[in-house]
């Protein structure tokens, strides 16, 4: 894994010399050398190789970079720190029609580009990198990224998403965006008068069925199991629906594909051991997202589900001068405006905390 810093005097050359790079999505991103200065002197505090920062923000969808502009208009210095997937979930996207200010749509790579954009103009500083752990005991907060390097912060936002699982089948992960998709709100849209799988059984799965309804010609449910997990109101809707077929006790195991699109998807009947291939246009996936918290190892109160509790109507989690933003936090919504919404809200309640403003007490009622 490579890194670059923003303003680290002890980042290698080998980094800082990469130069401009093409992501994964063949977007330009721009790293240190151009972007920031490189002088020690314009860096944060540094103490014998740690930084310390008034504010860091982890993660650099919607809702991280969001706070990043809020944080930085309000000349808090905020470091971003960017991890695996510079951008988060909406670089995984094609066309995005519903983020208000864009009538003719907006690439979601290019949308979350220009957020980085405008963060930079007010002066956010970039740092990538992994944290693989953190320690929230005391403060400063640490944050601890690849073998050796510590960024120390008086507050922290977190924003490191959810990743929507895959189901780890040949052919699934080449085809993200090309007729597989994780999100029926962001590419139902695209398969009007198509035929349509959605693989799993659970309540997403149901929601997702009932949604793309609205555009396809015919959508299939196709679950690994005879009885479906979902909660009964929601099976009754979705069988209620008559463009909705079932697929029962069917295993995923391959999706087929044909030039730059989905053919279908190969599935063994569990009853009779037969494979067979389901024609369809598109598959979209719904077994569940998984929120990005390992990283915490448990110090930040989380749900049964590794969502972040945060103060309901605030951004503020179990321990003070911590926040958390977007998917991370939020299992119900889950929007790119509605992340980026809570970014602002997690940038405003840190700025009052930052202050000694914040006119709450802190924890959970
Ligand atoms: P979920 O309840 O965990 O269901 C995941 C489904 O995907 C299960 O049916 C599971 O099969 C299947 N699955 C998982 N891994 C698979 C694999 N590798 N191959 C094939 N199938 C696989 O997840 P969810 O539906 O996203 O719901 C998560 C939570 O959010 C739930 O509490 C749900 O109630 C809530 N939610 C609520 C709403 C709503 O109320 N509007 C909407 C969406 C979600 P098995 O059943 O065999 O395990």
């Amino acid at each position: 894994m490579w890194v670059h810093f923003n303003c680290m005097g002890w980042a290698d050359d080998a980094a800082l010399n990469l130069g401009a790079r093409q992501n994964g999505n063949g977007l330009r991103t721009l790293t240190t050398r151009e972007s920031h200065s490189e002088s020690r002197e314009e860096c944060q505090i540094e103490t014998g190789g740690y930084v310390m920062n008034k504010v860091v923000v982890l993660g650099t969808g919607p809702s991280g970079l969001t706070a990043a502009i809020y944080l930085a208009r309000a000349n808090m210095e905020p470091l971003v720190i960017e991890g695996a997937q510079p951008g988060g979930q909406l670089t995984t996207t094609t066309e995005v029609e519903n983020f208000p200010g864009f009538p003719e749509g907006v690439m979601g790579p290019e949308l979350m580009d220009k957020m980085r954009q405008q963060a930079e103009r007010f002066g956010a500083k970039f740092q990538r990198g992994w944290v693989s752990k953190v320690d929230l005991s005391s403060r400063p907060f640490k944050l601890f990224i690849g073998d050796n390097e510590v960024v120390e912060t008086e507050t922290l936002i977190i924003s490191t998403g959810a990743s929507a699982k895959l189901l780890g089948i040949p052919g699934e992960k080449e085809s993200i965006g090309l007729g597989v998709s994780t999100c029926a709100t962001c590419d139902g849209f695209f398969f009007r008068g198509k035929k349509l799988l959605v693989v799993g059984g659970g309540d997403s799965a149901m929601e997702e069925a009932n949604f793309l309804t609205r555009f396809a010609s015919e959508v299939k449910v196709v679950h690994r199991r005879d009885q479906l997990r979902a909660s009964k109101i929601m099976q009754e809707r979705a069988r209620a629906n008559e463009k909705i077929t079932w697929a029962l006790d069917y295993t995923p195991l391959e999706v087929i594909r044909e030039g730059q699109g989905v053919k279908g998807l190969k599935v063994r009947n569990n009853q009779t051991g037969e494979e067979e291939v389901i024609e369809a246009d598109g598959v979209f996936v719904a077994i569940g997202h998984k929120p990005n918290t390992d990283f915490l190892e448990g110090q930040v109160e989380t749900d049964e589900l590794g969502y972040i509790r945060v103060v309901p109507g605030s951004t503020r989690t179990s321990v003070p001068g911590v926040f958390a933003c977007g998917d991370v936090q939020d299992k119900t919504y889950r929007q790119a405006i509605t992340a980026a919404g809570s970014g602002c809200m997690a940038a405003l309640d840190c700025e009052r905390y930052l202050e000694g403003s914040a006119t709450h007490e802190w924890g959970f009622k």
